[in-house]
């Protein structure tokens, strides 16, 4: 935009604002904001880089919650915040809609800075949420300093509790990761998977990610030679498709591999395979069935993640289509949870993301055309170059516990938040069998 657009563009504006007529002002206004604005491209929008100052994090100062949860389910849209919500309740069911989220009775937001960034990555917020602590973006269950963070599914073991991890993503990825495994960088999938099959204490892994379980002479994507699948199978219940899912003899005990895919789940490049994956929802009911099982046999309650992985990669490669569908997957999931924790009246549902991806904008369709139906969605950080933005992210809550997900929190003060509305007791024992 040139010198003489923004002059013209403003004399107008002013000139138009001087007018009585209602109907021509706001015609001259919308004229003068078509100049203001036409010319303009992405490229050309205001921008700067502006130098924040240090500070330090005070945590949140929480309630002591009266009616205390016996179960946690924690979903995690990644990528997903008010404009990615926004815009599938929009192109879903219209303005006036409502969404699965917009049941939820308690929302707050949350800031997502990582320890050493102000645009944190998945698997820095994701240990912000696992762990109550901030690191470097990249970092899983490890601090500033690379030490070892107790995360939450190992914490909860202490106190009798049964854990799943289930992500439309490879199990390898950043987001469950962060709940099992302890690693300085999030790339290093080798080391996560063998952390997850011989140290985790989680009883349920469902997810993609065969691939990352098999070396590389065997298919796979492996780098250290290792069979991981062979061991699963001879250590732990192995799981391939939905059917074995939904088939599963719920007696059997035992920790449980469920990789419905070789990467993520509803790979375009694998269409034919998506009938054998099972949605997020189904893979919730699995694990809900399969927690209440063990707490018929002795654990004293439930943590289930679940993690709507692919609406960030929806931001990433910017494509409203991927992000309209897996936003329904995952709000599909939540209205699951959310009637789940209604008939049971003991169990906390939280639901937030890790940051938001893209830049998503809900703008008219035209500068100067404010009426009608229509409404331009874009992702405002370009195609080709979809990243991360420090947007807050939102929170929603139902059940014992939830008045702690109001107001703003830091991602580590959900951590908090979660544990406070938990009566945890004495430790004990495992209560699942290694
Ligand atoms: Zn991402």
């Amino acid at each position: 935009m040139n010198i003489k657009s923004i002059v013209i563009g403003i004399v107008i504006f002013i000139a138009g604002g001087l007018i009585s007529s209602y109907l021509l002002k706001d015609y001259i206004q919308d004229l003068a904001l078509g100049e203001l604005v036409g010319t303009a491209t992405l490229d050309e929008k205001d921008s700067s880089i502006q130098v924040v100052p240090d500070s330090v994090l005070k945590p949140k100062e929480l309630l002591n919650p009266e009616n205390k949860a016996k179960n946690i389910i924690l979903l995690i849209g990644d990528g997903m915040s008010i404009s990615q919500i926004s815009a599938y309740r929009l192109i879903n069911g219209g303005a006036n809609s409502r969404i699965s989220l917009d049941q939820f009775p308690v929302t707050g937001i949350v800031l997502t800075h990582s320890a050493n960034g102000i645009v944190t990555d998945s698997a820095s917020s994701a240990t912000a949420y696992s762990t109550g602590k901030k690191t470097n973006n990249g970092a899983l269950g490890l601090d500033e300093e690379k030490k070892n963070l107790e995360n939450l599914t190992e914490t909860l073991d202490k106190f009798g509790f049964v854990s799943s991890l289930l992500a439309t993503s490879e199990i390898t990825h950043a987001t469950p990761a962060a709940f099992a495994a302890h690693v300085d960088l999030r790339w290093k999938t080798d080391e996560i998977s063998l952390q997850m099959v011989n140290d985790s204490i989680v009883s349920t892994f469902l997810a993609g990610g065969r691939s990352f379980f098999l070396p590389e002479d065997k298919g796979g994507k492996r780098k250290d030679g290792i069979d991981l699948l062979d061991q699963v199978n001879s250590t732990h219940i192995l799981l391939t498709n939905k059917e074995e899912m939904v088939n599963f003899d719920l007696s059997r005990k035992g920790k449980l591999f469920g990789l419905f895919s070789g990467e993520h789940l509803r790979n375009i490049e694998t269409p034919d395979n998506h009938s054998t994956e099972p949605e997020l929802a189904q893979m919730l009911d699995f694990a809900l069935k399969r927690s209440e099982k063990f707490i018929d046999e002795g654990c004293d309650g439930f943590f289930i993640m679940a993690e709507g992985s692919q609406v960030d990669w929806a931001g990433h490669v910017n494509n409203i289509e991927y992000l309209k569908r897996e936003m329904s997957d995952f709000d599909s999931a939540a209205e699951w949870a959310l009637e789940y924790a209604k008939s049971k009246g003991d169990t906390l549902v939280v639901v937030t993301a890790d940051h938001e991806t893209g830049g998503l904008l809900i703008e008219p369709p035209a500068p100067t055309k404010y009426e009608g139906n229509e409404v331009k969605i874009s992702f405002n950080t370009a195609v080709g170059r979809g990243t991360h933005t420090g947007v807050p992210v939102p929170i929603y809550a139902y059940g014992p516990g939830s008045e702690n997900f109001t107001g703003t929190l830091d991602n580590t003060d959900v951590y908090r938040a979660i544990l406070s509305a938990l009566d945890l007791g004495d430790s004990r024992s495992s209560c699942v069998a290694n």
